[in-house]
Order: C-alpha cells, then sequence, then structure tokens
C-alpha cells in the first residue's frame, strides 16, 4: 500500500508518519528528514530550509526518484512533505507510471493555520539528542532542559514565529492546489487534524485497516 500525507506544517504529518510506518509496517518517507540530512553537508539546501523556502523541484524529484529505487519501498510507502507543489506532483506522476507503481491512498490532515503557528513556534529541540518537546503540551521537566540529558533546548531557526508564517504563505500558494489535484484523482481522504495525535492516528487507521 501506498500512500501520501498532505498538509500544512503543523498538521502532525511526522508525527503520523512514524506511527504509521510502526503500526503498518510501511517505509515512512519524509523529505524535510532527507533534506535536514542533506543540509549538513550542502549550504544551499541548509539556507533554503532555515529560511523556510522550498528546495527547487528538480532536485526534490530526483531525490525521490532515487530513493523509490531501494529495494525497501516494496512494502509499501508512505510519503510525507512530498509532493509539495503542483510541478512536483505532475513530475511524481510520470514517474509512478513509468514503474508502474500506484498510489492507493491521499490523506489530507486539516489544521487551521493558527493552530499550526502555535504547534511548531512552540517546539524546543535537544540539540545534543534530538529529542523535542513542546512547551506547552509535551515541556521538559526543568524549563528549557532536555530530560535525558540536561542540555540546554534550543528553538529550529525555521520553528521561529515569522519563519512559520513564512512557511504557511508557502504552502497554501504552492501545496494547497494538490489538495484539488488529488480530489480530482479521486484518492483523498479528508483527516481533522485538529484533534490528539491518538485520534488523527485512528482516523487514518480506519481506511489502513480494511485494504
Ligand atoms: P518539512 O519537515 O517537511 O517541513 O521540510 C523541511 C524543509 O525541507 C522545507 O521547509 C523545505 O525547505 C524542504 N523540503 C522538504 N520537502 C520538500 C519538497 N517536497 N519540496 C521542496 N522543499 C522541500
Amino acid at each position: 500500500m501506498n500512500c501520501i500525507l498532505l498538509g500544512p506544517p503543523g498538521a502532525g504529518k511526522g508525527t503520523q508518519g512514524k506511527k504509521i510506518e510502526e503500526a503498518f509496517g510501511v517505509v515512512h518517507l519524509s523529505t524535510g528528514d532527507m533534506f535536514r540530512e542533506a543540509r549538513k553537508s550542502d549550504k544551499v539546501v541548509d539556507e533554503l530550509i532555515a529560511l523556510g523556502q522550498l528546495v527547487p523541484d528538480d532536485i526534490v524529484v530526483d531525490v525521490i526518484k532515487k530513493r523509490l529505487q531501494k529495494e525497501d519501498i516494496k512494502k509499501g510507502f508512505l510519503l510525507d512533505g512530498f509532493p509539495r507543489t503542483l510541478n512536483q506532483a505532475k513530475e511524481f506522476d510520470v514517474v509512478l507510471e513509468t514503474r508502474q507503481i500506484k498510489i492507493d491512498l491521499v490523506f489530507f490532515i486539516d489544521v487551521h493555520f493558527e493552530e499550526s503557528v502555535k504547534r511548531i513556534a512552540g517546539r524546543r529541540v535537544c540539540p545534543s539528542c534530538g529529542v523535542s518537546y513542546h512547551v506547552i503540551a509535551t515541556p521538559p521537566k526543568v524549563p528549557d532542559k532536555c530530560d535525558f540529558c540536561c542540555n540546554l533546548l534550543v528553538q529550529r531557526n525555521d520553528d521561529r514565529e515569522s519563519i512559520v508564517r513564512d512557511r504557511l504563505k508557502i504552502y497554501r500558494k504552492h501545496s494547497e492546489p494538490l489538495v484539488d489535484y488529488y480530489k480530482r484523482a479521486g484518492s483523498i481522504v479528508y483527516i481533522d487534524g485538529s484533534k490528539g495525535e491518538l485520534d488523527v492516528f485512528k482516523q487514518i487507521s480506519k481506511h489502513l485497516e480494511i485494504r
């Protein structure tokens, strides 16, 4: 089973992707994670991510094409953060057709933009062990310190409120049209992302279990 997760930054795509991977054995493919790894050695990507800007389509499609050549995707995959523009979606359709891969479901996790801002701008991460917190929803035991290694927590540059608002503007312009694109293809499932993590997971699982 191959799926796509759509939704604005802060909708919980990454969290749900990990949970679905664990529960259903599909591979969680997050282009955000791939580029966060790439930014360590690529200055251009590093700057684009820091500013909340999109990586150019040709680079993104190339990364996905390469990733889909790996054996593990045969167990099924769940794309998170891709496609993100109409152009990526159209190019991806060609890749899928050439390789005879079918997308079974596209989930659109819907959440209000102000909720996205609250969720992302409150995020803090431990630079040492990578554990993340939320200042209100899941605060560390001691303010600003990691529960596990006591390091000072930091806010990712692209999680700062001004950058989050830029990311949401980019989402509205480039990614929101994808909902209609996949609606026309008849494969979209609406998920109410305003609910808690577990509820959202249940909404998604319902559709995966019957397949
Ligand atoms: P995410 O974690 O999905 O929000 O992605 C983090 C960052 O990686 C984005 O702000 C972009 O700079 C880059 N990125 C991830 N996926 C894509 C994509 N499909 N197209 C363009 N840029 C992307």
